[in-house]
């Protein structure tokens, strides 16, 4: 247990009826407390970092609770509660570590919605996109949520300092991600694949990038792939083992941020069994 969790309370302060809810972090972090895993707390992002990656009006807009769509609210205060998820993602690059930090932040775009999709899908601010500009270095973002990160690639395509790879549901929201667009490397799957034919479209990913050209890797880690939650490809707890092992095998320092996974003690059970492969060979 060589990676260290982060985590602030303070991320379990709204949205108790939402699906994207504290429940489902709260959760999974007492199983990884259970488990001994070590915990670091972050300290807020700072407008600067977030400029990096946002326009003004639209951080202007989220500070003020004047952007709301169908399924990402503009709850009392988000502004904080998503500048922390931030430093969350920040510290997690710093230290190589893993934030389960909420809200997540794959699908927001440099303006609010990505590539013409008409919601946020639960996110405010894109954490990793922050933490790789942030750290300035050349790095593979591996993003293994059951959904397209849409906002993600809208921020980082054409950008020769990262490659993105995606495997997602096919025909799930956001419906982006059909295909191979530049830098951004996609596989959309069909429901229920299974861990075997999983990780050999993991494998098939991995291969299409140049690691030589590479310094780290951030990985976008959803774990609503798993069978039976919103963006299922029929995985189970050993499969994200495989997952994590795969991670290492690229020989770079990583580091982690949670996305969705709606169902909080498999989310901690999985996280567990994604670090132990991860950390098999390190
Ligand atoms: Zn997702």
């Amino acid at each position: 247990m060589k990676t260290r969790i982060v985590f602030s309370e303070k991320c379990l302060g709204y949205g108790t009826w939402h699906i994207e809810g504290p429940q489902r972090v709260k959760a999974a972090h007492d199983v990884l407390q259970a488990k001994g895993y070590k915990f670091e707390e972050p300290t807020p992002a700072n407008d600067e970092e977030i400029l990096a990656v946002h326009d003004a009006d639209y951080l202007f807009n989220v500070k003020k609770g004047l952007v709301e769509d169908s399924d990402t609210p503009a709850y009392q205060n988000i502004y904080e509660f998503a500048r922390l998820s931030v430093g969350g993602a920040l510290l997690a690059s710093k230290i190589n570590g893993f934030s389960i930090m909420r809200p997540p932040g794959h699908h927001v775009g440099r303006n609010g919605a990505a590539l013409g999709v008409y919601t946020r899908g639960f996110c405010y601010l894109n954490n990793i996109a922050i933490a790789v500009k942030e750290s300035g270095k050349r790095t593979v973002i591996l993003d293994i949520d059951g959904h397209h990160g849409n906002g993600t690639q809208e921020i980082f395509q054409g950008d020769e300092k990262v490659a993105y790879i995606s495997l997602h549901q096919s025909h799930n929201y956001p419906g982006t991600g059909n295909f191979t667009e530049e830098n951004c490397i996609n596989f959309a799957i069909p429901r229920d694949i299974g861990g075997k034919m999983y990780i050999e479209t993991l494998d098939k990913a991995l291969s299409m990038v140049n690691l030589a050209n590479f310094e780290t890797v951030a990985v976008s880690a959803g774990f609503d792939t798993h069978l039976g939650d919103l963006a299922t490809l029929g995985l189970v707890e050993k499969d994200y083992f495989e997952i994590g092992r795969r991670v290492s095998l690229l020989k770079k320092p990583a580091f982690f941020i949670l996305e969705g996974g709606y169902v909080g003690e498999k989310v901690g059970l999985d996280i567990d069994s994604f670090l132990k492969g991860y950390e098999e060979n390190l």
